[in-house]
């Protein structure tokens, strides 16, 4: 099926903090025909589109949302092109989870995104939030990034004329090419890799996820980090020093294992964990005087 729609979706459903209400409808796209189909469709769903990637970014408010949640479900195998200097083009769906892809190359030989081993998500949800782990951002390997908008369907985009930050992507549609859009999709992505051992590769990639392991809650229903780290510190630290560390309200608690994740224990809602977010940012704040910034995109 090129575009799949189901009515009343639950967030806490589609979001690795298993937290949020419903939304009034999912679009779960699989191919180019499916786009064409979903921008016929989607004036008259009447809710704002959001992209969707495995929602492990997302704190969704337990109220209804007006949304429509857009998902690429285009996950087939990377596809590989060889440069004339030595590197490889890696072509990936938006909808390929991340981990996925990062077997994927290591098996062949393309050396690059160890430093994200054991970030969960999807490839789009990857480069839309620029993820980053371990002195490797997604968006230093990308090439270009193909968008689509209900306006002008699918077109592809350098990275040279896309603006990349710390957790932070966005494609500049409304300047530069003279269209405007307030909803776009990323589709595809390709990325530059270079040429290593596998076995090189794979120890790399066993270092960094053992590292994860012991200094992160890697199996509990979390977001990832909460807070973005500020310049030269680490919100984590700050948190902990704050006395943050384990602090719980309801089902939901900052997380003793990392002070920067905040972990669903079991029946916790979105309002509480809205709650310790700002009570840890208060709480930095008084401490520090510094006021940290949300990393996890927050649905209210
Ligand atoms: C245990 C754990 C560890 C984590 N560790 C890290 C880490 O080390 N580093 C790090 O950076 N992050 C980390 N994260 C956060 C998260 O995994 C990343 O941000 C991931 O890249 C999000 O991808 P996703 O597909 O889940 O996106 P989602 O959570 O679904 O969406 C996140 C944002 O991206 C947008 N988006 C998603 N897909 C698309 C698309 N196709 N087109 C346009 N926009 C889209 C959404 O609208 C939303 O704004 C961690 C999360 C968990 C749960």
């Amino acid at each position: 099926m090129p575009l799949t729609l189901t009515h009343d979706v639950l967030l806490k459903e589609r979001t690795t903090l298993r937290l949020g209400g419903p939304a009034l409808a999912e679009a779960v796209v699989s191919c180019a025909a499916g786009l064409d189909e979903l921008a016929r469709v989607l004036p008259g769903l009447g809710g704002r589109p959001l992209a969707l990637g495995a929602g492990s970014n997302l704190l969704a408010a337990d109220g209804p949302h007006a949304l429509i949640l857009v998902r690429a479900a285009n996950n087939a195998p990377a596809e590989l092109s060889n440069q004339p200097d030595g590197t490889t083009l890696v072509r990936a769906g938006a909808g390929l989870r991340l981990p996925r892809l990062l077997g994927f190359c290591q098996r062949a030989g393309l050396a690059g995104l160890e430093g994200l081993t054991g970030v969960p998500g999807r490839i789009g949800g990857g480069v839309a939030m620029n993820a980053g782990s371990y002195g490797v951002e997604l968006g230093s390997l990308v090439s270009r990034v193909r968008l689509w908008t209900p306006e002008g369907g699918l077109i592809w985009r350098e990275a040279k004329d896309c603006a990349f930050g710390y957790r932070h992507f966005d494609p500049q549609l409304g300047t530069g090419k003279g269209t405007s859009a307030n909803f776009w999709l990323i589709w595809e992505a390709e990325f530059i890799l270079r040429a290593d051992e596998p076995f090189a590769i794979r120890k790399r990639m066993e270092a960094n996820y053992a590292k994860k392991k012991a200094t992160q809650p890697v199996t509990a229903k979390s977001a990832g980090c909460v807070f973005k780290n500020p310049a030269g510190s680490s919100a984590g630290r700050l948190l902990d020093e704050a006395g943050v560390k384990g602090k719980r309200l309801g089902g939901m608690a900052f997380s003793t294992v990392h002070a920067n994740f905040l972990v669903n224990e079991g029946g916790g809602t979105a309002a509480e964990a809205l709650e310790l977010l700002e009570y840890g940012r208060a709480m930095v704040f008084d401490r520090f005087s510094m006021n940290l910034e949300t990393e996890v995109v927050v649905l209210q």
